[in-house]
Formats: structure tokens, C-alpha cells, sequence
């Protein structure tokens, strides 16, 4: 197993089963860890295309019983079966934690207990408040080869796709042009699992051949369960 934790300073290598720190050298050129913030922000308007046509799955879970909380968002490549852990080589790990600074990367939801101190589990199950995180560092594991160069040939890659979609998906006219389907869920928490919908590049042409701007488009559409408008669109 090799391995690099970039953390915001400075980078860490480690190599074998019992992992080694080596040395803290400075951050990897060019690879600096708001890259890998901006990999995940961007990451689930796309997932199901990436794991379609990249076989590259994103899988987040929480910690905030402790302080402070984390969020982590685990990548994984050569996703070929539902259990994506079964084909976890080589992946990356992006852990987020709570922060009261102005300069944070997303407003995720967190249950707050009302009681300070962890030490005991009091059955207090507090309340969802909305917190702010941050990137605090990113590993990426590899079992044979150069974890550092084999992300360096792949980090590449992964932008190019993402940045293309963000061209495609720009104007309604320009996802419709691009044959891509849209995936349409509902904003509503508890509402959205149920009622998801997709929309053929088809259709898309068509409204985008009325003038419709994504925008517009976005508006007209309703929840058929609960009624709430501007659904979050995504690319099947
Ligand atoms: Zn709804």
C-alpha cells in the first residue's frame, strides 16, 4: 500500500502495510487541496454519469458525535459491482470538518447536541443546525505503484470531464445538443428519494427549441408529491 495525505501546508508520504511517515514535505505542485474541495462540490451533479461512464463512484458519511465534525467523502475508481468498497483500489479520502471561519467551502446539516462534553452518550439526540465545513485533507491509497503518480495521471482527466460537463450543462440548449439525459429531484429532504425523474435529451430539445433558458426551465417544473419548485438537475 502506498499512500499521500495532502493536508494544507504541506504533504505526507506513507508506504506499507504499517504505515511509515516519512518526512512532512511541501504540497504537491500544482495540487493544492482546494482542488480536491472543488472535486467534491462538483461531484454530485454528476455521480451518475461518472459512475456510468467512468466506473468512479463518491460515497460520503459523517462523524459528529466527537469535535470537531467531520464529513468525508470517499472516492472510488473501478467501481464494478453495487458494493463499492469491494473495488476500493486505488481510492482517495476527503475529509471535511466544521468550522466557524468566513472561509469555508459548503453549509452542510449536522445534529447538534445540547450538551457540551462527549464523554458520555446521553440519548440526547439534539437538533439538525446547519454548520460550515471546510477541507482539512485528502488521501488517496493505493495498493502496488506510485500512489503520487498515478494520481497525478488520473486528477487530470477527472477536472477535464468534470469541466466539460459544467460547459454542457451551462444553457438548456447545450445540454439538449449534448444527448445527455437530466435527472430531476425534488429539493424537499424527505421528499426527494421518492421522486426523481428523468428527462430525455429529447424532450430537453424541444423546450430548448421554445427559447426556454435552464433557468426558466428549471422554474416551471413542481414536485408532483409535494408541490416545491426548482428541482436540483443532474446528469444521468
Ligand atoms: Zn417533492
Amino acid at each position: 500500500m502506498t499512500g499521500i495525505t495532502i493536508l494544507k501546508n504541506h504533504v505526507l508520504f506513507h508506504e506499507g502495510m504499517n504505515v511509515k511517515w516519512n518526512e512532512p514535505r511541501p504540497s504537491i505542485d500544482g495540487i493544492p487541496l482546494s482542488k480536491f474541495a472543488d472535486l467534491v462540490l462538483r461531484w454530485s451533479k454528476y455521480s451518475g454519469y461518472l459512475l456510468r461512464t467512468q466506473k468512479t463512484g463518491m460515497r460520503k458519511s459523517s462523524d459528529h458525535d466527537g469535535s470537531p465534525f467531520e464529513d468525508f467523502y470517499d472516492i472510488y475508481f473501478n467501481v464494478t459491482t453495487d458494493d463499492y468498497t469491494e473495488s476500493a483500489d486505488p481510492y482517495i479520502s476527503i475529509t471535511f470538518h466544521d468550522t466557524l471561519d468566513d472561509d469555508y467551502d459548503y453549509v452542510g446539516m449536522a445534529r447538534v447536541s445540547r450538551r457540551a462534553t462527549t464523554a458520555y452518550k446521553w440519548g440526547d439526540k439534539g437538533e439538525m443546525c446547519e454548520k460550515r465545513f471546510k477541507i482539512y485533507r485528502a488521501e488517496i491509497k493505493r495498493k502496488e505503484g506510485d500512489a503520487e503518480i498515478w494520481f497525478r495521471d488520473e486528477l487530470a482527466p477527472l477536472q477535464g470531464i468534470l469541466d466539460d460537463l459544467d460547459q454542457t450543462t451551462r444553457t438548456l440548449r447545450s445540454w439538449a445538443d449534448s444527448g445527455l439525459s437530466m435527472r430531476v429531484v425534488c429539493t424537499k429532504l424527505f421528499c426527494r428519494s421518492y421522486n426523481s425523474a428523468i428527462i430525455g435529451s429529447d424532450q430537453l430539445l424541444l423546450d430548448a427549441g421554445e427559447g426556454l433558458s435552464l433557468d426558466d426551465f428549471n422554474q416551471k417544473m413542481r414536485c408532483k408529491v409535494c408541490g416545491a419548485r426548482s428541482p436540483i438537475l443532474s446528469v444521468v
